[in-house]
């Protein structure tokens, strides 16, 4: 499966904003945006002119990048979202939130959304009981989402449960005692916390 393989502090580097790709180390003085909050490369601290399209396409690339989704499966999910009625961006949004890799991150069985991806591969989520080893599938209304037994054995996931103090979205049911998630509704913008004008997406792929 084609995935990001370079260095995941250039991609905050290049948005000039943290977008927590890394667990413990975004919160930590170790964050090379603390450090060094210009973009990377030889012509990083040159002065850019922001046009139109560079801003629409920055913000397609966070979103992107926020929840590690490739170009070409993005581009999908937004012409899946663009055939729904409503508002695009916002549609699109919920359907990046409503991955399953984003609910096991957002329930705080992973310190970040990688972690979260590889859970899912390597077979440690269930989801209303089978095992689901697809990042990018879909959760819905009254799916239950939980650990395998031997995920709750993993010495990283119990790591995580004990020490991961995010708060968890209203959309979710976090049940502290069994770790079983269930999907309360579908997110509503308000609900998603994350620092993305969708409608420059939009924008950006109605040209
Ligand atoms: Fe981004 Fe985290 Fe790396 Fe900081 S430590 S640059 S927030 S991935």
């Amino acid at each position: 499966m084609a995935r990001h393989t370079a260095a995941v502090c250039k991609l905050c580097r290049r948005e000039r904003m943290k977008l927590f790709l890394k667990g413990p180390k975004c919160e930590s003085m170790k964050c090379p945006v603390e450090r060094k909050p210009y973009p990377p490369g030889q012509h990083g601290r040159g002065r850019i002119r922001e046009s139109e399209y560079l801003i629409q396409l920055r913000e397609k690339q966070k979103a992107r990048r926020i929840y590690g989704v490739l170009e070409k499966q993005f581009r999908k999910m937004y012409a899946a979202a663009n055939s729904e009625d409503g508002i695009t961006g916002e549609i699109l949004l919920r359907m990046l939130e409503q991955r399953l890799d984003n609910a096991v991150f957002r329930a705080n069985f992973a310190a970040s959304r990688n972690q979260a991806r590889q859970l899912v591969r390597h077979g440690h989520i269930l989801v209303n009981a089978k095992r689901v080893t697809i990042p990018s599938y879909l959760v819905r209304k009254e799916d239950v989402i939980t650990l395998t037994d031997k995920a709750k054995a993993n010495i990283v996931v119990r790591h995580n449960l004990d020490t991961i103090t995010r708060s968890i979205p209203q959309w979710l049911d976090v049940k502290p005692d069994t770790h079983e998630v269930t999907v309360r509704e579908l997110p509503l913008r308000e609900q998603i916390d994350v620092p993305v004008r969708e409608q420059l997406i939009v924008e950006l792929y109605s040209k």
